[in-house]
């Protein structure tokens, strides 16, 4: 067993959403333009922490491969509390997991971070594939019928208005999340990360 030298009470990175999404912000931009630091991420960063976390931002994103927050946003161990789900779908689990991250952890931002070329919005697309993943196809199937009318590329538009309606459906769930997001305490955010570029852009920040 290895000893643990490091106690201390840490404190989060941010105390307020804009805090929160500034650095978020920041950490992206780093990550896309090849100017990451690796922050935090050795033994000596977990070992401070053993006893209790202070992330700053909640994830919800998806459970893809090439999708890794803590890496695209340039943070490390402990910054962000982050739900992975194939299509970036919501499910009772997933709530309860960002309700803890508000209520006990004191999280003040949640991002709904969908992703360019999302192979679960793919499979959904694909009438022989997407009986494979119906355990999350009964939520995507209908954004995309939503989606077909509109201008532009329909697999970008379907996953951006996921994101949306995910974090809309957060912001209203239930009492923990909404009454903070209306006093202001919390913001529940969607965003999109572009694959190609490394980007996250961030929408319905004014909501
Ligand atoms: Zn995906």
């Amino acid at each position: 067993m290895v000893e643990t030298k490091f106690t201390a009470e840490g404190k989060s990175k941010a105390s307020t959403w804009q805090e929160a999404l500034d650095l978020l912000v920041k950490g992206n931009n780093d990550f896309a333009t090849g100017s990451t630091t690796h922050p935090e991420r050795g033994h000596e960063t977990l070992f401070a922490q053993y006893l209790k976390q202070y992330p700053f931002a909640g994830i919800l994103g998806c459970a893809d491969s090439r999708v890794v927050p803590e890496l695209v946003f340039d943070v490390g161990i402990g910054d962000l509390f982050t739900c992975r789900i194939a299509g970036t779908v919501l499910s009772d689990a997933v709530i309860g997991s960002l309700e803890f991250a508000v209520e006990v952890l004191g999280v003040p931002l949640i991002v709904v971070m969908g992703h360019e070329n999302c192979g679960a919005f793919r499979a959904c697309m694909n009438p022989e594939h997407h009986p494979n993943v119906k355990g999350i196809s009964w939520q995507i199937m209908p954004i995309i019928e939503e989606c077909r009318s509109l201008p532009g590329d329909l697999l970008y538009n379907s996953i951006l208005a996921n994101a949306r309606k995910v974090s809309q459906q957060l912001r209203t769930v239930g009492p923990i999340l909404s009454q903070k997001v209306r006093s202001g305490e919390i913001k529940i955010i969607p965003a999109y990360h572009s694959l190609s570029t490394g980007l996250v852009t961030f929408f319905d920040v004014e909501l």
